[in-house]
């Protein structure tokens, strides 16, 4: 179980040290990860800042290229270099306000993997495509076109546009039937490990709904990761979730 909390632009120095000193002595379970995305000039301080927690950290985006004259970028090598474990790539915001294009996005995808990088890629439907009845299509070009040619395990966070800081979520049903749909389209390319993530308005209330949708291996956060206190809401609701599946197993 992941728990991705995107931070975006937002937060400052003050704020992420109050953030984390509330999770100094805190009981993280085993069974739920977390990966905090900071702004890209946070990185090394939340890096410093967590020690020893049981926290990953991540990049909310990197360039196709490893370097060279692109102002205001971040190469996956940099990403890296100060303890990046993963990075967001293709969210709906970098689609729509940098005009990312799939094909972009792929080139970006390969170069986080050369980096070793684990790179979640999002893809999300908006409400028209939603509505007319061409989700599952639209998604499936995004990820054919989006993948990258050679990975070993792969992580995609379905994220409708719609939904996301809207306090809109799809029914189950819906969720369900993309999430099964993400799994087979990757499959039909390779066998490779896929892991889907869910987002979109994902809150401590929701969050056990969610969490109980077939093939939804965790969530990324936006709005409700911001504070400490809808956060860890978010992260003890999830770990109270599997502790009741597997009571149920056993
Ligand atoms: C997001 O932007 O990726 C996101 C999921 O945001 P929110 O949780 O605020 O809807």
């Amino acid at each position: 179980m992941f728990i991705a909390a995107n931070w975006k632009m937002n937060l400052d120095k003050k704020s992420i040290n109050f953030f984390i000193e509330h999770l100094r002595d805190y009981k993280f379970s085993d069974d739920v990860n977390v990966c905090i995305f900071p702004p890209t000039i946070y990185i090394n301080f939340l890096n410093e800042l967590i020690n020893n927690l049981p926290i990953s950290i991540g990049g909310q985006n990197c360039h196709n290229l490893s370097f060279g004259a692109y102002t205001g970028e971040v190469s996956a090598a940099s990403l890296k270099e100060f303890g990046c474990e993963y990075v967001i790539l293709g969210h709906s915001e970098r689609r729509i306000y940098n005009k990312e294009t799939n094909q972009h996005i792929q080139k970006c995808a390969e170069l986080a993997i050369e980096t070793n990088l684990k790179p979640i890629i999002c893809v999300g439907e908006n409400l028209s495509v939603r509505e007319n009845g061409k989700a599952i299509n639209f998604i499936k070009k995004q990820i054919i076109e989006c993948l990258p040619e050679k990975f070993e395990e792969i992580i995609i966070a379905y994220e409708p546009i719609w939904s996301i800081g809207t306090g809109k979520i799809p029914h189950k049903t819906e969720i369900k039937e993309m999430h099964k749909n993400i799994i087979e389209i990757v499959n039909s390319k390779t066998k490779k490990n896929v892991k889907v993530l869910y987002g979109g308005s994902v809150n401590e209330n929701n969050i056990e709904e969610i969490l109980s949708v077939n093939n939804v291996c965790g969530v990324l956060v936006g709005g409700a990761s911001l504070k400490i206190k809808d956060f860890l809401a978010i992260y003890s609701s999830a770990v109270k979730y599997l502790d009741k599946i597997h009571n149920i197993e056993d």
